[in-house]
């Protein structure tokens, strides 16, 4: 080998040495580049951008579509004619209006003037004209300075914006996208054509790498990059996928024909990013599957004690999804399952069940949660389902007494403790288990694949035993929409529960403001004079825990003394220490209170069937998957429920007129209307997903899940499918991706997802 960077590369990705030779000249450095110098160089690696290859993959981040170009005359008419055509579309839910309305024109700048309007206001008025030699107006009212600057009369520019037709019957725009058009270069923008805009910076800029330079560089690298770039997608699945090849459609994202080639190149990229996850996901899978799993006897007599003391049956799909899960337990390889279900579907007692098969095979049984009060709710939950039992359940959190904990730590350790519930605190080094044989993860999609790997290492080494790994369940507090399921989970076999045990009926939800106050409190009333009981709850706004409190003691003082005098009524805050909490809980649930007042504290874990009423105030304030869990804390019996959900008055003048709203209100009133319309927890989940984008619905950072370049956890479902499917089709066929057309492939998957991989090593 000569040593050349990339050479080894290459050869790894199975190239003859003479192939990697050429593929390591082609990885020249830019400056010996044409047009490119040292200070070129420079500006441009502070974008990453250091060999040519890095060109290539410096995609255009967006493109002026001249092929559905239109003039300043032709606008002109339109307008008159349909003065609306140029309205947002109503939904609120479509984010790409904007693309819908803006048009692309090819304008010059004939002269520049400066008004002042009332308010002392300047603005900066740009006369435009056309090829179709009509007129038009741009006009800016902010960054003045800048555009007197920046507007050059005579000069051509690529305007892209919204247009309007003023008083006078002229074209106008404000604020529009300029690009200035370099002389000499009007050709490259004549109608018909796609051509792409790439990212500017300062520094680029200075050294004078125009968008031209920089279109004129790209062009250089495709040349001498494409022709030995390795294609990691086999062939057989781009025939079956019809996606181009690499090559191809990395050419056509830089230059593309049409929109259609444009649209079939980025899916081409998409696709390759997700099959590589995919097939992550895949191999880990296999991984596990293959690894030997401890084998119980799914015949438990305390899971047969507890079922005989519950006071319902099963449900059908509880039933059937114990099934699936007594079949992992007892395959002799570890269990990986997600138990889906909505809230109120009953996955609480599916796991007790399973814990209690771990704990009757002389295993502990771990139970996570992701914080403290669903630690200590889960606890709680334990601790009552199994009271009059022989069996030992312990709490692990954060702030235990020294010695309380000590003592606990001791009993987990000597196999005392049966079950042990407990937060991340679970997995700190000063924790020894004594055999823990089950995990069970209640998730609220914290977690992403590679950190649940961890923690399956991590209890692995508990279990002591060499090579054994331990069972895993992981519960979804909340349904997951299926384009999430399929990435954050996609390494897990799915368990749904969809039935809700029998007699359930939909709450019955409805929007009201402020003031109506009055006739939902009378309402509940009515609900209470019946025997019923209630929650009120209001969200947490002040800035302190201790100021939280208090506000929630006024609210309760209040609604106690003014609006249910004749009732009585608990408070519930999250400053209480946890044994207040459960008296007031317990009381709630023994009937002695009417009304509970509280944060958003019940919103997990309490279960008190005789509730038929929730009253949220602010419901604005909170999000979709937390109202959804809220009203989940109703309905919870046969009687028929209902939910309120309390906003600000003035909303009530913007119910109706959505689509113009900001941004964070009208999310807010997405919100509202779809809990009002439905109480199906996917769907609920799914619009969750679009107001708020997979990062924030899962915190990405926090779920371990990679970032995807291309690829939109949220409108590109179908492309995922695809390529899981091709993904796990392939993992069958070739476990160790071994086969010579697999071989690019494999490099690639190294090369993004590095140690990661080391699966293809295990088996
Ligand atoms: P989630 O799936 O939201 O965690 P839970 O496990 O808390 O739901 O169950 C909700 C309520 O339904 C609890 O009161 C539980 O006791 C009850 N429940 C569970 N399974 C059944 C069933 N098969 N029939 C009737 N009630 C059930
Ligand atoms: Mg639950």
């Amino acid at each position: 080998m000569d040593g050349v960077a990339g050479v080894n590369v290459f050869c790894a990705a199975g190239l003859t040495i003479r192939e990697c030779r050429m593929s390591a000249r082609a990885e020249l450095e830019l400056q010996y580049f044409k047009g490119v110098g040292a200070r070129r160089a420079a500006a441009l690696a502070e974008l990453g951008i250091r060999n040519a290859r890095d060109l290539v993959f410096f995609l255009p981040r967006a493109y002026i579509d001249r092929t559905t170009s239109t003039t300043l005359r032709a606008l002109a008419l339109t307008l008159q004619k349909h003065e609306r055509l140029f309205e947002e579309p109503t939904s609120p839910l479509l984010t790409e209006r904007l693309l819908y309305s803006e048009v692309t024109l090819l304008v010059r700048i004939e002269r520049i003037r400066e008004h002042t309007v009332r308010g002392n206001r300047q603005m900066l008025i740009a006369s435009i004209t056309d090829e179709s030699r009509a007129r038009g107006h741009v006009i800016f009212w902010n960054r003045l300075d800048y555009y007197r600057r920046f507007l050059q009369p005579g000069a051509l520019y690529i305007l892209a914006g919204r247009p309007t037709l003023d008083r006078h019957g002229i074209v106008t725009f404000h604020h529009p996208e300029l690009e200035p058009v370099d002389p000499g270069e009007e050709e490259l923008y004549s109608i018909g054509r796609i051509i792409p805009k790439y990212r500017s910076t300062q520094a680029l800029r200075q050294v004078g790498l125009t968008q031209a330079r920089l279109r004129a560089l790209v062009e250089q690298a495709l040349a001498r990059v494409l022709p030995q770039l390795p294609d990691p997608l086999p062939r057989t699945i781009r025939q079956s996928y019809d996606l181009p090849p690499l090559a191809e459609a990395l050419r056509q994202l830089h230059f593309p024909q049409s929109a259609e080639e444009l649209q079939r190149a980025r899916r081409r990229l998409k696709f390759e990013e997700m099959f590589l996850f995919q097939l992550l996901l895949a191999l880990r899978q296999r991984g596990i599957q293959r690894e030997r799993g401890l084998v119980f006897n799914p015949r438990s007599a305390h899971a047969r004690w507890l079922l005989d003391r519950l006071p319902f049956e099963l449900t059908q799909a509880q039933k059937r999804v114990l099934r699936e899960i007594v079949a992992d337990l007892t395959s002799g390889h570890p269990m990986n399952r997600l138990l889906q279900g909505d809230v109120g579907s009953g996955k609480t007692i599916v796991a007790v069940l399973t814990m209690l098969v771990a704990v009757d095979n002389g295993y502990q049984a771990l139970l996570m949660a992701p914080t403290e009060i669903l630690a200590e709710q889960h606890y709680h939950t334990l601790c009552r389902l199994l009271e009059g039992s022989d069996l030992r359940i312990v709490q692990l959190v954060g702030g235990q007494n020294p010695r309380l904990r000590k003592e606990i730590l001791r009993q987990i350790a000597a196999g005392e403790a049966h079950i042990v519930v407990g937060t991340h605190a679970l997995f700190e080094s000063s924790v020894t288990y004594n055999r823990a044989g089950l995990l069970v993860i209640d998730e609220q999609h914290r977690f992403g694949v590679l950190q649940r790997a961890r923690l399956r290492e991590a209890s692995r080494l508990s279990l002591g035993t060499e090579g054994i790994a331990p069972h895993v369940l992981v519960m979804s507090a909340t349904p997951i929409p299926r384009t999430l399921s399929m990435t954050l989970y996609g390494d897990l076999d799915v368990s749904v529960l969809d039935e809700l045990p029998p007699g359930r009926k939909p709450v019955i939800t409805k929007v009201v403001f402020e003031s109506q106050l009055p006739q939902v409190y009378e309402f509940i009333r009515s609900e209470l004079r019946a025997g019923r009981q209630a929650y009120i709850v209001y969200p947490l706004i002040e800035p302190s825990e201790k100021l939280q409190a208090k506000a929630a003691t006024e609210h309760y003082r209040k609604l106690q003394q003014e609006v249910f005098p004749e009732f009585r009524c608990g408070l519930l805050h999250g400053q209480l220490f946890w044994y207040e909490k459960e008296e007031v809980m317990r009381a709630f649930a023994r009937g002695e209170y009417h009304v509970l007042v509280a944060t958003t504290v019940i919103e997990v874990g309490i279960d008190v069937p005789n509730a038929t009423v929730m009253l949220v105030h602010n419901a604005e304030r909170f999000g979709l998957a937390q109202l959804h869990q809220l009203r989940g804390r109703v309905g919870r019996g046969s009687a028929q429920a209902y939910c309120f959900l309390a906003t600000r008055d003035h909303f009530r003048y913007h119910w109706h007129r959505a689509a113009d709203e900001p941004r964070e209100r009208l999310a807010a009133i997405v919100r509202l209307r779809t809990l009002e319309e439905t109480c199906d927890g996917f769907r609920i989940a799914e619009v969750d997903l679009q107001l708020r984008g997979p990062g924030d619905l899962l915190g990405t950072r926090q779920s371990g899940m990679p970032e995807f370049q291309y690829t939109d956890l949220v409108t590109d479902g179908d492309i995922i499918t695809q390529a899981r499917r091709a993904a796990f089709e392939l993992v069958a066929m070739d476990p160790l991706l071994q086969h010579a057309e697999h071989r690019a492939l494999r490099h690639a998957l190294e090369e993004r997802y590095g140690e990661a991989t080391q699966l293809l090593d295990i088996a």
